[in-house]
């Protein structure tokens, strides 16, 4: 596999890091405390990596608040996961269950649940599913919210790039596609815009519980959310060199990301992330990518691909591996998920500058 290794230098977890104290440096401006460990007064229980290391980071400075993970940190979207009877415990124990929504966590019996259960993008709204964005036009509205009218700040959309019009809404609910694969696109953790905006409704929420770290709480949240949206402007501001040129993804979830450049999205190699492609999608792939050959495949960087490996060997297009952020490490510090956003977003600039 070809892979772009100025623009993965930086990658956490690659063979190059960050310069050590810039990174300190960064982490102690915003998360002065994190890490520390204390009992909980309010239990938590985040079930995916990703709304999980957000509302530790949240919570970090606030001792009543205890934030756990349900589904381990290396097992990337939960789609086909089953919870285990220490998961069920878990959830026993827990007055909030902090959930993505839109289907992510599909997997979960959530009435089951006796808390309060939370779902930190209810004010965001997906973008289509890959089917629905695979001609490259990123100028497309967004999937209907299946709910009632919501006020919506401007931070509401988790995908932009949109013209003013909407798609005529969905007539599915918003529980009803556990596999990210339906008429919406699931993977909303993976924008930084809508991070910023999920921060926001998990400081909110936990206060609600907590009142006496609401402020804490939302102090934290704007420095993060603050962080998150310098990196969503940076994305934006790379659309004037697209150009016209598109880019190939191992799998849906980097849709998001990848939306806010404008790039367009020539094609999904791995329909379903949990199987590889059938040897007919590989082929059609083969063929459009030898017709027009995209500027990069964008593979997801921690769930390596055979067929993505092959494709690129063939098609002598490289590839360049980016962080959805739905898994990571179980000891992820903290800040994981700001600097993951941001090392994608210095790996986009330095494709977009070359
Ligand atoms: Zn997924």
């Amino acid at each position: 596999m070809r892979t772009d290794a100025a623009v993965n230098s930086n990658f956490p977890g690659g063979t190059l890091r960050r310069p050590v104290l810039a990174v300190v440096a960064a982490i102690l401006l915003v998360f002065p405390l994190c890490g520390i460990a204390r009992g909980g007064n309010l239990k938590v229980v985040a079930a995916t990596f990703p709304v999980y290391v957000l509302a530790r980071d949240v919570a970090c400075d606030c001792k009543g608040i205890e934030v756990e993970l349900l589904v381990p940190a290396g097992t990337g979207c939960p789609h086909e996961y089953a919870p285990t009877p220490a998961d069920l415990r878990r959830l026993a124990r827990a007055d909030v269950l902090l959930l993505q929504g839109w289907g992510l966590e599909s997997f979960l019996e959530r009435d089951a649940f006796k808390g309060t259960v939370v779902e930190v993008a209810r004010d965001l709204r997906p973008l289509p599913s890959n089917a629905e964005v695979e001609d490259g036009d990123h100028d497309h509205g967004h999937a209907g919210r299946p709910h009632g009218d919501h006020e919506h700040d401007g931070r509401d959309h988790a995908g932009h790039g949109h013209g003013d019009h909407e798609h005529a809404g969905h007539a599915h609910g918003g529980h009803e596609h556990g596999h990210g694969h339906g008429a919406f696109n699931v993977h909303l953790f993976a924008s930084p815009g809508a991070a910023a905006a999920m921060v926001c409704t998990i400081a909110e929420e936990l206060g609600k519980r907590s009142p006496a770290c609401l402020e804490t709480l939302r102090t934290q949240a704007a420095k993060i959310a603050g962080r998150l949206e310098d990196i969503q402007a940076r994305l934006r501001a790379l659309r004037p060199l697209v150009r016209g040129r598109g880019v190939l993804l191992q799998h849906d979830s980097l849709t998001y990301l990848v939306h806010e450049t404008g790039l367009a999205i020539r094609g999904v190699i791995q329909e379903n992330e949990d199987a590889p492609p059938s040897a007919a999608r590989l082929l059609a792939f083969r063929e459009s990518m030898r017709r027009r050959p995209p500027l990069r495949i964008l593979a997801d960087a921690r769930s390596p691909s055979k067929a993505v490996a092959t494709l690129s060997a063939e098609s002598r297009v490289p590839v360049l591996a980016l962080d959805p952020v739905a898994a990571g490490p179980a000891d992820a510090p903290a800040g994981w998920y700001v600097d993951v956003m941001d090392a994608n977003c210095r790996a986009l600039e330095a494709l977009l500058h070359e």
